[in-house]
């Protein structure tokens, strides 16, 4: 019988039907995978059209760069302007004010983030957080928003491997009902959120797939979709701003080892990943709210959303979590 899982986190639910799928990677359609030059006429990312972009936020090495970051030339918000509030009473607006950037994660065109070079993939995170503090530091923002989008079906509109970076003038009301769910279990319970639910898959172990001295990633028990992921950072630590150096690599490396699984799983998956870190940053690392604790989330596009998600919030997952970690692990 199928089994509905509530998200200790979000609050959502997700049926779990596994006989919609006969096994983890069944609905999963491997794409054939594409054989890609390494430069692309016309691709804006690729090296020799640095003009069709604005100029770099970060360039590593600064010499024929292999990272670089520049602001989106087709950007959500304006990042010019002030915050300002309108409405009637009923409908509220206000301006569009914020940042949008795009990192580029590699140099060739024919390289993802899961086939970097170790020393590539740390500067690609060391971007991320570089860029992340300084949209922080800027007062207009609320809420950084860091995010990949990989294929076509997990909405990439440029093949060359980029993340993004959005920093947006208010909490998304998912982020506040997130903290609520933190502030409440801290309250209640006098412990993190995260902290207990890291103990009690490390305890259970079945949904772990991956451990680094830092870092253990796990299917989560509510998964919207075969291979959905959590990576969570073993050290209580709100925001992803105040991650040491050495941990900022672990962290990368960790990455790495699961984006391979992920493909391994499902050759040539589309995928999201979000980073779920929504506490204030201060000008001194760690004078952020105790009860928040920083995440990464990878959700594989393997199951589509349709009119039930959408009227309903509630997802429909064709494999059961404790099947989808097995076959990630590789056992
Ligand atoms: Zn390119
Ligand atoms: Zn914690």
């Amino acid at each position: 019988m199928p089994e509905i899982r509530r998200n200790a986190i979000t609050g959502e639910h997700v049926i779990m039907a596994p006989e919609r799928g006969k096994r983890p990677g069944a609905a999963a359609r491997p794409r054939p995978v594409e054989r890609r030059a390494a430069m692309q006429e016309g691709c804006p990312f690729c090296p020799g059209n640095e003009a069709q972009t604005p100029e770099s936020t970060f360039a590593w090495p600064e010499d024929g760069w292999r990272v670089r970051a520049f602001q989106n030339r087709f950007s959500v918000l304006s990042p010019q302007g002030e915050v300002v509030r309108s409405g009637d009473g009923l409908h509220d607006a206000r301006s569009g004010v914020g940042l949008h950037e795009v990192i580029c994660e590699a140099r060739r065109h024919d390289e993802d983030l899961k086939d970097l070079a170790a020393d590539q993939m740390a500067a690609v995170v060391r971007c991320w957080q570089e860029r992340y503090r300084a949209f922080h530091a800027d007062a207009r923002i609320a809420f950084v928003s860091l995010f990949k989008n990989q294929g076509l079906a997990a909405g990439a509109s440029l093949e060359h491997a980029h993340s993004q970076l959005v920093g947006l003038p208010l909490e998304p009301e998912q982020q506040q009902r997130r903290a609520e769910s933190f502030r409440r279990a801290w309250s209640e319970a006098g412990a993190c959120l995260l902290c207990r639910m890291l103990a009690l898959e490390e305890a259970h172990g079945e949904r772990v797939v991956h451990r680094t001295p830092g870092f253990t990633s796990f299917v989560p028990w509510a998964a919207l979709s075969p291979f959905h992921l959590w990576l969570f950072p073993r050290r209580h630590r709100s925001s992803f701003a105040s991650v040491p150096d050495a941990e900022r690599d672990d962290f990368a490396a960790h990455l790495h080892h699961l984006l391979g699984r992920v493909d391994a799983a499902v050759p040539g998956a589309d995928f999201n990943l979000v980073l779920q870190s929504s506490a204030p940053v201060g000008p001194a690392p760690g004078d952020e709210p105790p009860h928040l604790h920083w995440y990464l989330s990878i959700v594989p596009r393997v199951n589509r959303a349709a009119g039930l998600e959408l009227g309903t919030a509630m997802y429909v997952n064709t494999a059961l979590p404790e099947a989808s970690a097995q076959a990630l692990r590789g056992d």
